[in-house]
């Protein structure tokens, strides 16, 4: 098996990093950096972010395996102590592939239009303090939004960020998108729904922001400044993220364990 592998950093993480090539070796498998079959993290579900963005040329080429250092995460659910469980499975077993959403962006300058695919989500804040921008949903004017921001999350995003908002938490077998704010201002002029609101697939939304206005964009952990930005266009993409499940982790288990604890009930 071709193997790519990208750890946090931190010490921890590079040791089990070594670890992993050794025990992965011994096993015959074969470090491949240009066209992995599987590409494993070792860190945080911050660290899967940075490898699905690493690979995302070849997203319907690999399958995602991550390895947490700390406490299960939602898509690094292996411990650090289960890595030769987990090579011994990739020895034995054909793995389950399960695919979640991503998000697909579409950001319009003078000077044309970028593309950008999300995991998590979409983060529009203004340099400047206060974001001023029209929010069409398939064309129609929904609300003008006038507040801190706007997140945008894929269904697997949706316990990151939309989380901390107050946005639901939606099942990654959805395929959706979800429209959360941030602190917005309610008043005469300016009026939002005030809730999140979620779109299934082949909904879209536009975003127009003042083209003066100085712009921070998230896409994910990445984070850029623009200006002259026209419009934003979210949609499901066509593409999913695939991960290679080697055991049954059900995803509620993952929210319970993180947000209430398995001894709370
Ligand atoms: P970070 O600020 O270092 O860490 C953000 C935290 O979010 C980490 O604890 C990370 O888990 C966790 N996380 C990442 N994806 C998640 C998901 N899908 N569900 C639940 N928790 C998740 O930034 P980072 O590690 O580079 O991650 C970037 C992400 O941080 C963004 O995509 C956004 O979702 C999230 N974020 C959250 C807030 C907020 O809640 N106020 C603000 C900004 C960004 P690990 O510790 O396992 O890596």
């Amino acid at each position: 098996m071709n193997y790519a592998l990208l750890d946090r950093g931190d010490r921890l993480s590079r040791e089990l990093s070594k670890k992993f090539q050794t025990l992965a070796s011994a096993r015959g498998f074969t470090v491949n950096e240009k066209s992995p079959d599987i590409v494993l993290s070792i860190g945080g579900d911050g660290t899967l972010l940075q490898a699905f963005h690493r690979f995302k040329e070849q997203i319907e080429e690999v399958a995602f395996i991550g390895i947490h250092t700390g406490h299960l995460g939602f898509y690094a659910d292996w411990k650090k102590d289960e890595l030769s469980e987990l090579l011994d499975l990739m020895v034995t077993s054909q793995p389950g592939r399960v695919q979640y959403p991503l998000l697909h962006i579409d950001i319009t300058t003078r000077t044309g239009t970028s593309e950008y695919l999300a995991l998590n989500e979409f983060t529009l804040k203004s340099v400047d303090g206060t974001l001023v921008a029209a929010l069409h949903i398939n064309d129609e004017p929904f609300e003008m939004f006038r507040g801190d921001g706007i997140v945008i999350s894929t269904p697997s995003g949706s316990t990151g960020y939309n989380k901390s908002l107050g946005g639901a938490v939606i099942h990654p077998f959805l395929e959706a998108l979800q429209i959360a704010e941030i602190a917005s201002i309610n008043n005469r002029v300016y009026r939002t729904l005030g809730s999140s609101v979620i779109l299934p697939k082949h909904h879209h939304c536009d975003i127009i922001p003042d083209p003066e206005e100085e712009l921070f964009i998230g896409i994910d952990h990445l984070v850029m400044q623009m200006s002259d930005v026209q419009s934003i266009t979210c949609r499901v993409s066509e593409k999913k993220v695939t991960f290679a499940r080697y055991r049954p982790f059900p995803f509620w288990n993952r929210v319970r364990e993180a947000f209430i604890g398995s001894g709370n009930h």
